[in-house]
C-alpha cells in the first residue's frame, strides 16, 4: 500500500482500502450528469459514465469529444458546473483536491513523460513510493526488503528489469512511457487513467504497452484514451464512444462499429 494512503488508514482504523471506499458495489467510479461549460460552450454536456473495479474501458472519440476534460473532472482538476462523481459508494470527489483524489487511489498518466531524466530506473520507482519528500530521506537510507521487492515486481510488470541501472534519459520514448506508467503502480492505484498512451510508440512499442495495461485490468481498473483505433481494437472490452460532451455509444468493439451513430461521427471520418 503506498505511503501517501496510510494517512487514510490513520483517519479509517482497522479497515482495508476496499472498505475505506466501499466498494463492495461491482461499480467503482460513477459520474452522472456531468456538465463543464468553457465560456458558454459545453465541454461535456450531462455525461454519465460508470466504471466497474477492475475492468478495462477504452474511451474513444473524435478530437474535441470532452475526453481529456472527463479526466480533467475525475482527478480534480476541473470542477463541473452541475453532476456528482463517486469513488466508490462514499467518495465525493467533487469536495477533494486533486492530491487527494491521488491519495485515495486514482492514478493519471499524461501524455508527454513526466520521469527524471537523470536518475536511473530504479531510482525513479523508488522516489515514485515515497511520493512526498517527507519519507524520502528515510528512503534514501535504506530500503527495506519488502519495498525492494514492490520495485522489482513492477520492473518485471512493464519489463523494465534488464534496465533498471540505466538512466531514464537514455530510455526510448516507449519505455519511458513503461516507466511512467510503472512509477504511477507504485503507489497502487485502485483507478488508472491512461491518456494516449501509444502516441509516438512504435508497432512493437504498441503491442508491449497493450500486453501491459491488459494485464494491469483485473487488479486496477483502466481507463485508456486513445485515437489509434488499431491499438484500441487489440485491446478492447468494453469501449465508450464520446460525441460532443456526450456518451453516443457503449459497447463492445463489434457493436460499436456496426452503430450507425458511430460510423457517422467518427469511424466514417
Ligand atoms: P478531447 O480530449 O476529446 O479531444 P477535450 O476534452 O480536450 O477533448 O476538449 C473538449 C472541448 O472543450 C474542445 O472543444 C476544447 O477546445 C474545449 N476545451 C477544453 N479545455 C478548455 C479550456 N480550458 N478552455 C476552453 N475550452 C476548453
Ligand atoms: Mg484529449
Amino acid at each position: 500500500m503506498g505511503a501517501q494512503f496510510e494517512r487514510w488508514e490513520y483517519l479509517n482504523p482497522g479497515k482495508t482500502r476496499a472498505e475505506i471506499l466501499d466498494i463492495s458495489h461491482t461499480t467503482m467510479l460513477y459520474v452522472e450528469g456531468v456538465t463543464v461549460s468553457f465560456d458558454g460552450f459545453r465541454a461535456l454536456d450531462d455525461l454519465s459514465i460508470y466504471i466497474d473495479s477492475g475492468e478495462l474501458r477504452c474511451v474513444i472519440g473524435p478530437n474535441g469529444a470532452g475526453k481529456t476534460t472527463m479526466m480533467d473532472v475525475i482527478t480534480g482538476k476541473t470542477r463541473p458546473d452541475t453532476g456528482t462523481v463517486f469513488f466508490g459508494q462514499k467518495i465525493d470527489l467533487l469536495r477533494m483536491s486533486e492530491s487527494e483524489i491521488a491519495e485515495a487511489g486514482i492514478g493519471r498518466k499524461f501524455q508527454k513523460p513526466t520521469v527524471f531524466e537523470h536518475q536511473s530506473v530504479f531510482d525513479n520507482l523508488e522516489l515514485a513510493m515515497a511520493g512526498d519528500k517527507r519519507v524520502l530521506s528515510t528512503l534514501v537510507a535504506k530500503l527495506s526488503s519488502e519495498q525492494r521487492d514492490r520495485i522489482d515486481a513492477v520492473l518485471d510488470l512493464v519489463g523494465l528489469k534488464e534496465l533498471a541501472f540505466r538512466e531514464a534519459g537514455a530510455l526510448s520514448h516507449g519505455q519511458k512511457q513503461w516507466l511512467e506508467i510503472g512509477m504511477l503502480l507504485m503507489q497502487n492505484p485502485l483507478l488508472l487513467l491512461v491518456d494516449e498512451p501509444v502516441a509516438g510508440m512504435t508497432h512493437q512499442e504498441m503491442d508491449r504497452t497493450a500486453e501491459l495495461l491488459t494485464s494491469l485490468a483485473g487488479k486496477h481498473a483502466v481507463v485508456v484514451v486513445e485515437h489509434d483505433m488499431d491499438f484500441v481494437r487489440s485491446i478492447a472490452k468494453r469501449v465508450t464512444v464520446l460525441h460532443q460532451g456526450r456518451v453516443l455509444a457503449e459497447g463492445t468493439m463489434d457493436e460499436i462499429q456496426k452503430d450507425p451513430k458511430v460510423v457517422e461521427v467518427y469511424l466514417g471520418e
